[in-house]
């Protein structure tokens, strides 16, 4: 009895998309093998085109039929076998050697007669000649766009491909954005990131609408489509599409690419300092900060809010970093103390600390005694009872409210012990703090201003341009002072009668 082999392939290409999954081919060989009683010694799939010759385990397959292990193969179609001449030749040339037997299809006949022979030979070749032309078609309609100029590729951004015509014509929607982003990075003070976040604000992003990976940017900065050519396999060749640029601001940005890739000699990140520093007025969402880079190479930067919002689409103004710092800045000033009136309150706080030391002897003192003086009681009230002057309930009674007196004088000799003077060191913390805001605006500090208010101002809100915050107590004092207040006494220092007024 003749001895099968079963073999089936399918590639992941394109072409072959129409073509039976390896796992069906497998289900009719067998059910084919069962109804005609064949022998069926092995299988072998593959997932591989035949286009190319050396596959490895039709290679092999064959090997094994030439030790004489099988001599008939079994698989779906010819084009299964052989879709290039050298394979094709080498399955013909083993039937005439009488290695091969056989060959079943369940969708083509064949016999080792001469027309059997004669008929797989043609089969192959059809199989050859459709892989060939198809190739063919694909390079005549490569050639015929090279010819005429047209890019044969996925259009650059800026572009797109007419689907009708198969050109490649400026996009609307992002020619102008993009020719602007050219022209931005000739200048040659911009980062790749910087170019990067700027196409992301102007919505040219990739595919999957996230920023574009450096190394793309640096593709598309690179590429001569943008002044009127491309380039294909390796060859530059003259384009017919709409040039987007000159070829001068094209060896422009060449340059600046080129001293890009050099280290930079200073490369400060500015952070956005006031990024989260208030909330929205409108929606309650955090307020983020953003920067662009004008055609000029100008920095601007300005405050928003993140709009997360689902609900509502919020309205709320942009405030560019300038403002929101004046007003930062006013708030420190806002609630900081003059230098004039530190040193007079500091002043002040030592005389109070001085008479509070003297006084709290007396104070201890005065607490000790009465102390003292309810400990005699209950001693008496002890003697009395046993002298017979009580009963037990009475003595019992008077007892506890000794007790009551003397647990509460304890407790506030003991507070007094352990606080001290403890508000004045507030106090003088406080006046140290609040000068200090006022250096801080004075050296426009930003940094140290945005930790201050964070620490201090609560209810931070950004609305129509204007920041809102909230002051605890005593800060809220300094906040709702009028500023005639400040101003006058400010001009004739800590002497003046209205800040004295203030002061107590
Ligand atoms: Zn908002």
């Amino acid at each position: 009895m003749l001895k099968y082999f079963i073999y089936c392939r399918k590639s992941s290409e394109e072409e072959e998309r129409q073509i039976l999954s390896i796992e069906a081919q497998l289900q009719e060989l067998r059910d084919y093998a069962k109804q005609n009683d064949l022998l069926v010694m092995k299988e072998f799939t593959e997932s591989r085109t035949a286009k190319e010759p050396g596959r490895p385990i039709f290679n092999q397959m064959l090997s094994e039929m030439e030790k004489g292990n099988a001599s008939g193969i079994l698989a779906w179609n010819p084009d299964r076998l052989a879709r290039n001449s050298i394979d094709g030749g080498k399955v013909i040339y083993l039937v005439d050697e009488g290695k091969i037997q056989a060959l079943k299809f369940p969708t083509f006949w064949f016999d080792t007669t001469p027309q059997g022979k004669f008929m797989l030979s043609v089969a192959f070749g059809q199989a050859k000649y459709y892989t060939d032309n198809l190739r063919e078609n694909i390079l005549r309609g490569i050639r015929q766009k090279l010819r005429r100029g047209q890019l044969p590729a996925k259009a650059p951004v800026g572009y797109f491909n007419e689907p009708r015509l198969r050109t490649i014509e400026p996009d609307k929607a992002t020619f102008k954005k993009m020719k602007k982003i050219l022209e931005l990075f000739a200048i040659g003070n911009h980062t790749l990131t910087q170019i990067r976040d700027e196409m992301f604000s102007l919505g040219l992003v990739s595919k999957t609408g996230e920023p574009l990976h450096l190394a793309s940017l640096h593709g598309i900065l690179s590429n001569p489509f943008y002044y009127g050519m491309f380039m294909f396999k390796g060859e530059l060749q003259q384009g017919s599409h709409k040039p987007m640029i000159s070829k001068k601001l094209f060896d422009k940005i060449q340059s600046a690419l080129y001293n890009n890739g050099k280290p930079r000699k200073k490369k400060i990140k500015e952070e956005l300092i006031f990024k989260n520093f208030a909330v929205c007025g409108i929606c309650g969402y955090k307020i983020t900060g953003e920067r662009h880079i004008k055609k000029s190479g100008l920095v601007f930067t300005y405050y928003r809010c993140t709009k997360k919002s689902k609900v509502k689409k919020c309205t709320n103004a942009f405030l560019p970093e300038a403002g929101l710092a004046n007003q930062i800045t006013n708030a420190c000033q806002k609630v900081s103390i003059p230098d004039e009136w530190r040193d007079k309150y500091l002043e002040r706080i030592s005389e109070w600390e001085q008479e509070q030391h003297n006084s709290s002897g007396i104070f201890a003192q005065n607490l000790k005694d009465k102390l003292t003086e309810i400990k005699n009681k209950i001693d008496r009230l002890s003697d009395g009872y046993l002298e017979g002057a009580f009963e037990l309930k009475e003595y019992h009674d008077i007892k506890n409210t000794f007790l009551a007196e003397k647990k509460g004088l304890e407790e506030k000799l003991d507070d007094f012990e352990r606080k001290g003077n403890h508000w004045l060191e507030l106090l003088k913390s406080w006046i140290i703090d609040a000068n200090q805001a006022g250096n801080l605006a004075n050296t426009k500090n930003f940094l140290a201003m945005r930790n201050f208010l964070r620490t201090v101002g609560s209810n931070r809100i950004l609305l129509d341009k204007k920041l809102q915050l909230d002051f605890p107590k005593p800060y809220d004092l300094l906040w709702n002072l009028p500023d005639y207040a400040r101003a006058e006494s400010e001009g004739k220092g800590a002497e003046n009668s209205k800040n004295e007024k203030w002061w107590t």
